[in-house]
């Protein structure tokens, strides 16, 4: 066995239940796949690799996997989330048909650049000018599923509570999915990857809706979606369609296991038992939800038997700081510490829950020999993160995006001691920095 990268002397968060914690561990790749990951005692003294990086005091994870974001939305960092429960439904805020396509790839350059720094190895992203925000996220050196905003409701016109549907506007984003299906789809080394993603039931006609179903049956493809994400959605389709949204994406086809339906939020049980029932995945998005002031009801969809991965949508895109608080917003439900939410429970949520929403669940989201070579390394010689007595617990109750490392993906350092490999982040952080001021300036003048 020889190595072309070996982490040596780290302790292994490795998500497999049969070894969960490896302590004095060694993480071997060859290529882009993982070829050991076990005690340094089970090799030889020189360890057979290219390159060994010694990693005492440090943590190692299976890459995150973030499965609900809008990487170009940190355009509200700080503003927008103390406004209204989402930006598109938000006055005052920058209008994603404001947005010109340089300003969307500097602001999600910003984005996927925070995320992966954070340890997000996976993003799964929606927003405008897809067809040129993937590739440059993407060449920071993660893996991205997007796809551009889905709609035909005329958003120019949402945040005044006007909805109205346009079948033109929706036959648009289907031409521009199926183009960026053709350039995008498996590129980047198989890094990149198209989904479907009408936005959310209210802000797409039943007609379109329709449409993405057949078209999710034809391509296989992922289906992205917001479900369930305010009262006002729920109310505008009881008046439409007469019915929940959860029992609009049933009616229409869209609930099926290829679903990742973001918040979840106000649901009845009936819509709990189909959501279960079906297959499709949660995105669950605890700390975004507080702080709109809400919570979705975790409890009631586990037991239920419903799969919950984790996001972060467009706060900070920190998932260590998404588990702590999927453990909070659960218990402050159940009114006690559980069985159910343990930091084993959001860990899984975090890593293999959105691997296996995105169909990779037997090569993403653990550190197993076979698997993609995606790892964050996590510098636990901190105050913050001694003593190291359980090191998971330790990970998602007092950890952050923060102590970062160093980020792997297919075998490839992406991130080194915090920065990343393949940009330059001040350069990034300045012209996010200037279309921001931009467009928050033009959004003021409008006001
Ligand atoms: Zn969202």
């Amino acid at each position: 066995m020889r190595f072309d990268t070996a982490i040596v002397g780290a302790t292994l968060l490795t998500g497999d239940a049969a070894v969960p914690v490896v302590r004095d561990g060694v993480l071997g790749f060859a290529g882009n796949r993982i070829a050991f990951a076990g005690p340094r005692a089970h090799l030889p003294d020189a360890i057979p690799a290219s390159r060994v990086i010694e990693a005492a005091g440090r943590l190692v994870t299976p890459g995150f996997v973030n499965v609900h974001t809008h990487a170009v939305l940190s355009l509200m960092r700080g503003v927008a989330l103390d406004m209204g429960f989402a930006p598109a439904y938000t006055r005052g805020v920058p209008r994603g048909h404001d947005i010109t396509e340089d300003e969307a790839v500097a602001l999600a350059r910003l984005g996927a650049l925070e995320a992966l720094t954070f340890g997000s190895t996976v993003m799964v992203d929606s927003y405008v000018h897809a067809h040129v925000t993937l590739p440059a996220m993407a060449a920071l050196g993660l893996r991205v599923w997007s796809c551009t905003r889905f709609h035909d409701v005329d958003f120019t016109r949402v945040h005044e509570g006007v909805w109205r549907h346009d079948p033109a506007i929706g036959d648009a984003c289907i031409a521009a999915t199926l183009d960026l299906m053709k350039a995008q789809e498996g590129a980047n080394n198989g890094r990149t990857h198209v989904t479907l993603a009408p936005h959310a039931p209210d802000t797409c006609s039943d007609a379109l809706l329709t449409k993405v179903a057949g078209l999710a049956r034809e391509t296989g493809a992922t289906i992205w979606t917001h479900l369930s994400q305010s009262r006002l959605e729920n109310q505008v389709i009881s008046e439409r369609s007469g019915c929940t949204p959860t029992q609009l994406l049933e009616r229409v086809g869209l609930l099926t296991d290829k679903l990742i339906a973001a918040h979840c939020i106000y649901l009845t049980d009936d819509d709990i038992a189909r959501l279960a029932a079906s297959g499709m995945t949660v995105a669950h998005v605890p700390k975004g939800n507080a702080t709109g002031g809400a919570m979705a009801p975790t409890p009631k969809l586990k037991q239920a038997g419903a799969r919950i991965a984790l996001a972060t949508d467009n706060l900070t895109q920190d998932m260590t700081e998404a588990m702590r608080w999927s453990l909070a917003v659960a218990r402050l439900q159940i009114g006690s510490v559980s069985d159910e939410w343990q930091p084993r429970d959001a860990f899984a949520m975090a890593t293999q829950a959105g691997a296996a929403a995105l169909g990779r669940g037997h090569e993403l989201g653990k550190l197993r020999p076979g698997y993609l070579a995606d790892c964050v390394v996590f510098d636990f010689r901190h105050p913050h993160l001694t003593p190291l007595i359980d090191p998971l617990g330790t990970l998602v109750h007092d950890a952050c995006g923060r102590d970062v490392e160093h980020v792997f993906v297919d075998g490839r350092q992406v991130v080194v001691d915090g920065e990343p490999m393949f940009a330059d982040a001040s350069n990034i952080r300045a012209e996010a920095q200037r279309a921001a001021e931009a467009l928050w300036a033009r959004a003021g003048a409008k006001a």
